[in-house]
């Protein structure tokens, strides 16, 4: 569906922010790219819907090169959805949706009955909305205007750049599931960017993992949780992804403990808690060698710092 064929941006003479790159987003796929700040996440979509000009490579759309493509055709067949709500904010809520089929030159009656559809999708009834201003509306409504409006004329890709990182976390759970939930009925080819893994995870069909302008991994959620290719990965799952790494709560064996039972490594999370539940000590084996213990406290101190943290994480 679109595919990168040895992309690279750069911009300036030496600044690169994309290198190289090689990656297919299959038709209907959920696609994430997902790395810390600068990484060219952003570079890296834009240059689909050619608002960024790639400096090497080609990239396709079903088979065409986005070159040969009309300009108005390929962004009017690409929904885009910026972080900042980019609603324009003298039109009505309305005007707004029906920006693409306007220009796609949709009879009213059709344009109408699309508006109504889509506010009702996301919960916003179009009696109360249809006629609003964007700053009559809370945060949260407006990003899901921006998401409906990306979807207007039915595009069949949606590139998504961090659309919910502005949001409190409460909205941006609630729109991450109504985003899940409308991808099962429309089935558009989306490609989202998130700098942060828990978000990707929950989201992706397929994970692209990025740093410094290149590729680490790509694959599904359950394949970059199983099998991280290297420590950046490892590190980026534990960190942002909020899953747990037993070597955050770890400490040095003291002898005088007596350990109740040893758990490893590799064990999921729900067996270190059960285990937990039985001792107050606990041995850490990795690849048959004690490396540490953890004991009931550590553990609920960490939880403690971790209920904190997210707490006042806004980011
Ligand atoms: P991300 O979306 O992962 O945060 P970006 O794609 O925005 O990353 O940026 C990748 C790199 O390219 C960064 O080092 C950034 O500073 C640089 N960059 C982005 N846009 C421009 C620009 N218009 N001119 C020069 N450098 C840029």
């Amino acid at each position: 569906m679109i595919t990168f064929d040895n992309v690279s941006k750069k911009y300036g003479n030496d600044h690169v922010a994309v290198k190289a790159l090689n990656v297919e987003i299959k038709k209907g796929e959920f696609f994430v790219i997902v790395g810390p700040s600068g990484c060219g996440k952003t570079t890296l979509l834009k240059m689909i819907n050619r608002l960024i000009p790639l400096t090497e490579g080609t990239i396709w759309i079903n088979g065409k090169r986005i070159s040969d493509y009309n300009i108005h055709e390929l962004r009017w067949s690409i929904g885009y959805v910026l972080q900042q709500i980019a609603l324009f904010p003298h039109m009505t809520i309305e005007e707004n949706i029906a920006v693409v089929p306007e220009l796609k030159k949709w009879s009213k009656m059709k344009i109408q009955k699309r508006v109504d559809e889509l506010l009702k999708m996301v919960g916003l009834e179009p009696e109360t909305y249809r006629q609003r201003k964007p700053k009559e509306l809370s945060g949260g409504e407006q990003q899901r205007v921006g998401v409906i409006r990306a979807l207007a004329a039915d595009p069949e890709i949606i590139l998504m750049d961090e659309p919910f990182s502005a949001l409190d976390p409460i909205s941006r759970t609630k729109l991450q599931d109504d985003l899940l939930e409308m991808q099962r009925t429309i089935q558009k080819t989306i490609v989202f960017v998130s700098h942060d893994m828990q978000e990707a995870l929950k989201l992706g069909d397929r994970l692209c993992v990025m740093k410094d302008g290149q590729i680490v991994q790509v694959g599904t959620p359950q394949e970059i949780v199983q099998n991280p290719v290297n420590d950046f990965v490892q590190q980026f799952i534990g960190i942002k992804g909020n899953l747990f790494d037993i070597h955050a709560v770890m400490q040095p064996i003291e002898a005088a403990i007596e350990l109740g039972d040893t758990i490893t490594v590799n064990d999921s999370f729900t067996t270190i808690l059960e285990t937990l539940a039985q001792h107050d000590f606990l041995g850490v084996e990795d690849d048959g060698k004690r490396i540490g213990m953890v004991t009931r406290a550590s553990m609920l101190h960490y939880f403690a710092e971790n209920a904190k943290e997210r707490g006042h994480a806004h980011d």
